[in-house]
């Protein structure tokens, strides 16, 4: 095994079941994420569309990509059909031109609607009241080619073990009100996506069904 499978295969077997591990191998070269892919790992994280459009071809059809950074609109239709999971959409605008270009390109898109609740204030994502509004009024429900499956959000960058609870339990309990409100209305919407390589332990005590690691699995990132 290399270093690189070790840190997975360690990683995943501390996972509960229900809990997916997202690699996240931004800034990473090709050669990691095949190792990595080698010991089994399929799902990648990636924040830059051009980063993720270069290393899409060079890696096996069958990884499945998960798209974790802001996503200006004017790039949208590059990644479309191209990923798993959205994880990162934090307007509605953003939601919206997924979705009109999904219907054009013919696929379903699935997203992860991204919830600000982190004392940084540059973060991007919706608020948890502007989430809340935009359930209640079933903003879903003219999405043509969208599936909204979850919610993704980060803690508070601390070392104040509190203060992270205290985000991861806000996320797991906004995801449970859109739930109840939402019913049967939206099947699927199950994934709670937070837990970093130095929070997710604490992340998947409060609720986690989806942890995005890099540093712990690949080293530091060389920016
Ligand atoms: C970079 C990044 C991660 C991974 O962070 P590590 O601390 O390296 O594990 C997770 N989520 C998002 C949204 C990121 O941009």
């Amino acid at each position: 095994m290399t270093e690189i499978q070790k840190r997975i295969a360690d990683i995943k077997a501390s996972l509960p079941e229900g809990v997916t591990l997202c690699a996240v191998s931004k800034f990473h070269p090709v050669e990691a994420l095949r190792d990595a892919y080698d010991g089994g790992q399929r799902v990648f994280g990636e924040s830059r569309v051009h980063e993720l459009l270069a290393k899409i071809p060079v890696m096996p059809d069958d990884v499945s990509w998960h798209f974790i950074g802001h996503l200006q609109t004017n790039k949208v239709r590059r990644i479309i059909g191209r990923t798993a999971m959205i994880e990162s959409v934090d307007s509605e605008r953003l939601l919206r031109l997924i979705d009109a270009e999904s219907e054009k390109a013919g696929v379903e898109t699935r997203v992860l609607m991204q919830v600000h609740v982190a004392a940084e204030e540059t973060k991007f994502g919706f608020t948890p009241d502007e989430l809340l509004d935009f359930f209640a009024s079933r903003g879903y429900e003219t999405l043509r080619a969208t599936h909204i499956c979850g919610i993704m959000g980060m803690a508070t960058n601390t070392n104040d073990r509190v203060r992270i609870e205290k985000d991861f339990r806000e996320i797991a309990s906004l995801h449970r009100r859109i739930l109840e409100m939402t019913g049967d209305r939206l099947p699927g919407f199950d994934t709670i996506s937070m837990g970093m390589s130095d929070d997710y332990s604490l992340a998947i005590e409060c609720g986690s069904t989806l942890i995005r690691i890099g540093t712990d699995i690949f080293g530091r990132r060389e920016y």
